[in-house]
């Protein structure tokens, strides 16, 4: 079957290169980056004018994460190498304890530092990028893509390419182009959204001390013992305070049982990723923009409620809050392989791995109920397949980042932010090696696409 764009306005601004990616998160950009540097040309579309989608736009942080609990790192590369170029510039703390006790290490960065980072990265490694752009149709001949069309303010823009990589995180270009996915799984809605906001001045010396005087107000993993020496910290409870404010009335419409908050990269700064907003579809853009509201609506309280009760907050004031709600999961792919909770759970090893992760599964409730966390077995860390990134259907397409082929819990885990990145590194690199076999990203040789990520940097 042959699906043609429709004609017209659409040769106004076209262009075409050989790869093709749609989504400038930070998996998109590591893609472009990786294909980039192999010396293709790459056209990167994105619908804001910045990069980092999720890390940036929706303000979501910190990393994570790059080591596993035993401390073995698993992603280096291009996203080690942002993380350390930023180190430099004093935008990020680096890879730091992670006192939640979930992970092996998190990396606070600043999110509007990252936006101006990815971009230097990009355009050092040639990318051209189209900001202001959504891509909304695809042209497909056969199994092939042969141009997307993107929604610019004055008309459609048609981009023709030789091999294409969804990040759009959404999985948007495959389920345009018809990829099988689901949303949700069996009775499993996707996770609930957050809206992420930042405070200014708080005194996190009165935080860690009430902490530590009310341990079993915290997360059961909390490593107590490094609260005070942690350069930064990451907080989950003050249970107690937040039932009684609840029983006051204080915290009504926000379906949560606890404070979840982060110590940023500068002195007094803080994340809090408290707000939830539940039963709603992101892809609908009525509950979207529902969600939108709700999330916004639970922001006065949220800072009410830590100015009055939590030690610390007292002056506290709102610095940021994220220009999008924290769209955790919509679509979930069908590739060649998908990635199961038994994987993560027995940390398997794949002949094709080109990518590691280290977080658990990590489950936020679709109610009060508290988030679930199972950890990684084996040794600590589970591979991604290369079958991951191959869509069922289409052969020179791939999905990339948050959007590969994944089961509801194992995306529980492997929509990780330094995973992505890794995993965006691999989808470009396998884009500039498919352009040997026109794209043909099933012929990939698998030995030759892990050789050249280990010689630029991946840790498999
Ligand atoms: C609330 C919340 C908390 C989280 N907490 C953490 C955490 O603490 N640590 C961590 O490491 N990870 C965390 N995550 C997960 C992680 O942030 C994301 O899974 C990860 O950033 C995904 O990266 P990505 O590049 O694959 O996708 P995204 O960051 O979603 O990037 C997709 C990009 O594509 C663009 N786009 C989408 N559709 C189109 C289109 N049709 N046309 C053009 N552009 C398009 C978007 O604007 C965006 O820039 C959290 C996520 C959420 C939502």
């Amino acid at each position: 079957m042959i699906v043609r764009l429709k004609e017209g306005k659409l040769e106004r601004f076209k262009a075409e290169s050989e790869v093709v990616i749609v989504g400038g998160g930070t998996a998109g950009v590591s893609a472009a980056i990786a294909a980039g540097r192999l010396g293709k040309s790459v056209i990167l579309i994105e619908r804001y004018p910045f990069l980092g989608g999720t890390a940036t736009a929706a303000m979501v942080g910190p990393t994570a994460t790059f080591h596993t609990k035993k401390g073995r790192q698993i992603v280096g590369g291009i996203p080690n190498e942002i993380v350390e170029s930023l180190v430099q510039n004093g935008d990020s703390l680096g890879h730091v304890p992670d006192t939640i006790g979930v992970a092996g290490s998190v990396t606070p960065i600043d999110p509007d530092a990252m936006k101006l980072m990815l971009l230097q990265f990009a355009k050092s490694a040639g990318v051209k990028m189209l900001f202001h752009a959504l891509v909304n149709e695809v042209e497909t001949k056969h199994d092939r893509v042969v141009a997307i069309q993107a929604i610019s303010k004055d008309g459609p823009v048609r981009i023709e390419g030789k091999i294409f990589v969804d990040a759009s995180g959404d999985g948007d270009l495959a389920a345009l182009a018809n990829v099988p996915y689901t949303v949700g799984e069996g009775k499993a809605l996707p996770q609930p959204m957050t809206l992420i906001f930042k405070v200014a001045n708080v005194k996190l010396d009165e935080v860690i001390k009430y902490m530590l005087e009310n341990r079993n107000e915290f997360w059961h993993g909390t490593t107590f013992d490094k609260l005070k020496t942690a350069p930064a910290i990451g907080v989950s409870g003050f249970t107690t305070l937040w039932k009684e404010a609840q029983a006051r009335g204080e915290l009504n419409g926000i379906p949560r049982d606890r404070a979840l908050f982060f110590s940023g990269v500068r002195p007094g700064e803080v994340t809090v990723n408290t707000t939830r907003v539940i039963q709603k579809n992101a892809l609908n853009p009525w509950e979207l923009s529902e969600a939108e509201q709700e999330g916004r609506a639970q922001v006065g309280p949220l800072l009410r409620f830590f100015r009055k009760y939590i030690p610390g907050f007292k002056d506290c004031y709102l610095a940021q809050v994220a220009t999008q709600i924290g769209v955790r999961e919509t679509r979930l792919m069908q590739g060649e392989y998908r990635l199961s909770a038994q994987d993560v759970i027995d940390g398997r090893k794949f002949d094709d791995g080109i990518a590691q992760c280290a977080w658990p599964i990590d489950i936020h409730h679709q109610g009060e109920g508290l988030t679930l966390s199972t950890d990684v077995g084996g040794d600590g860390a589970y591979d991604i397949p290369y079958r991951c990134l191959l869509p069922d259907g289409i052969s020179n397409l791939l999905l990339s980042g948050r959007n590969i082929s994944v089961s509801h819990e194992a995306f529980a885990s492997s929509r990780i932010q330094a995973t992505s990145m890794a995993v965006g590194q691999a989808s470009g690199t396998a884009a500039a090696l498919s352009l040997n076999r026109s794209g043909a990203v099933r012929e990939v040789a698998v030995s030759v696409l892990r050789d050249t990520l280990v010689k630029n940097g991946a840790l498999l």
